[in-house]
């Protein structure tokens, strides 16, 4: 099946066509046929990049919308000029699932009621991807399949401890307030490629990950399930992130409030967007900028202490959740191609096995091991790919549907 696989986020649009087999021997499952990226979002000039085969364009476009941004990616990829089939099926990653979502859905006009329900839970989530289902409706029209594959859905196995805050069940029900979890596709990723790597079966795995990118989360994995993750309600909890404060002190957010005299909305929009490493920092969000001024701007030195500091916390706390761990796993860019922070991160942990490897942690953005052979606990770099799992879950889903319609 040939499944277009899009995953709009606050900043950028990234899409793969690729002729998906469910059920094929491993590594034949997808092949890729295109891959694109459209950066510099919502609006105003962006930069398209588009890969098919070994051909590469670059194009500057200017952009009003989200949607104008799906409609153009949609049009390259539908250009008759490139030779590419036609698509079959869109998947599209919706991050916040609520409650109601749990595994890959079809689209329907009644589920797209209850997403746009969700997107006043998740305004600064779910936007983007809501945006991107309505322009490929309006591109592609009803005969073309649509699935929305949820960041949430890999995190509905929590146990009730974990997923539970301390505050009034009476408000908790009333208000479907519950730990949630984000990035699942990418934690469905690294977990099937672990597997894959080391020949472990999925029920097996029992992992600590931790995704860094811009947003930053760490799950919990025991017996190829989420039994712990970092965010919660929203992808706010937890690591400090590029922009996103991550865990503090909930009384801070009507202190603030009171104090500046600010608006709870205010408040909020400083937590998620000039908070954690810029915040921090005083001077941007990249760790790259960071780690390069470390040395003399004392901002940036406390960012990366603080942001360090923060992660290795949570992979002691979730040592001490799984009971101990088969592996330790980094993605995510930073995670992905920063050897240096995850370095840091595991400095002083030697005493539970954590252990690198100065050579191999030195190579950056490829998977394999990180860590000495004979280190207890060892330590992966595993790149994510969410836009294969989106692809991967829209053809089973759609075809499930072909399957009941022929019956
Ligand atoms: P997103 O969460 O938006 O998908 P990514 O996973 O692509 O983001 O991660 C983006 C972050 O990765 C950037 O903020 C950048 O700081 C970081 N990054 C990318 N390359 C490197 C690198 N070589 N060293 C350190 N950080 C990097």
């Amino acid at each position: 099946m040939i499944v277009l696989a899009l995953n709009c986020g606050s900043s950028s649009v990234k899409f793969r066509l690729s002729h998906v087999q469910p059920g094929a021997p491993e590594g034949e499952h997808e092949r890729s046929l295109a891959r694109g990226l459209l950066e510099g979002l919502p609006a105003g000039e962006a930069v398209l990049s588009l890969r098919v085969g070994e051909r590469v364009e670059r194009e500057k476009v200017v952009l009003r919308s989200y949607e104008g941004a799906v409609r153009h990616a949609l049009d390259r990829v539908t250009d008759p000029a490139l030779g590419l089939p036609a698509i079959a099926a869109v998947g599209h990653r919706v991050v916040h699932g609520g409650a109601r979502f749990t595994r890959p859905t079809l689209i329907d006009p009644e589920v797209m009621a209850v997403l746009e329900e969700l997107e006043a839970l998740a305004p600064l989530h779910n936007a983007p991807s809501l945006a991107g289902i309505r322009a490929t409706r309006m591109t592609l029209g009803l005969g073309t399949p649509m699935a929305a594959v949820f960041d949430t859905a890999f995190h509905a196995s929590l146990p009730e401890h974990a997923s539970h805050y301390a505050i009034s069940s009476d408000l908790a029900r009333r208000h479907g307030i519950r730990r949630f979890g984000f990035h699942g596709l990418s934690y469905q990723s690294v977990l099937a490629s672990y597997c894959r790597m080391t020949g472990t079966p999925l029920e097996r795995a029992t992992l600590i990950v931790l995704h860094l990118g811009n947003g930053c989360s760490a799950a919990a994995i025991k017996d190829g399930r989420s039994v712990d993750t970092s965010m919660g309600f929203t992808p706010l909890e937890g690591l400090v992130m590029g922009t996103r404060s991550g865990d503090l002190d909930p009384a801070l957010v009507g202190y603030l409030a009171r104090k500046e005299r600010a608006s709870i909305e205010t408040v909020e929009e400083w937590l998620n967007g000039q908070s954690g490493l810029l915040g921090l920092s005083g001077l941007t969000h990249d760790v790259r900028t960071l780690v390069a001024r470390e040395s003399d701007h004392p901002g940036a030195r406390l960012a990366l202490e603080v942001f360090c500091y923060r992660a290795r916390k949570y992979v002691g706390a979730y040592l001490a959740a799984l009971g101990g761990a088969q592996a330790m796993v980094f993605t995510g860019g930073i995670g992905e191609n920063s050897p240096e922070i995850r370095a840091r991160i595991l400095e002083g942990m030697e005493w539970c096995g954590l252990r690198l490897d100065p050579v191999l942690n030195s190579r950056s953005g490829a998977e394999g091991r990180i860590s000495p052979p004979d280190a207890a606990l060892p330590t992966y770099v595993i790149p994510t790919d969410e836009e294969l799992i989106i692809a991967q879950e829209t053809a089973l889903c759609v075809g499930k549907l072909k399957k009941t319609l022929r019956m």
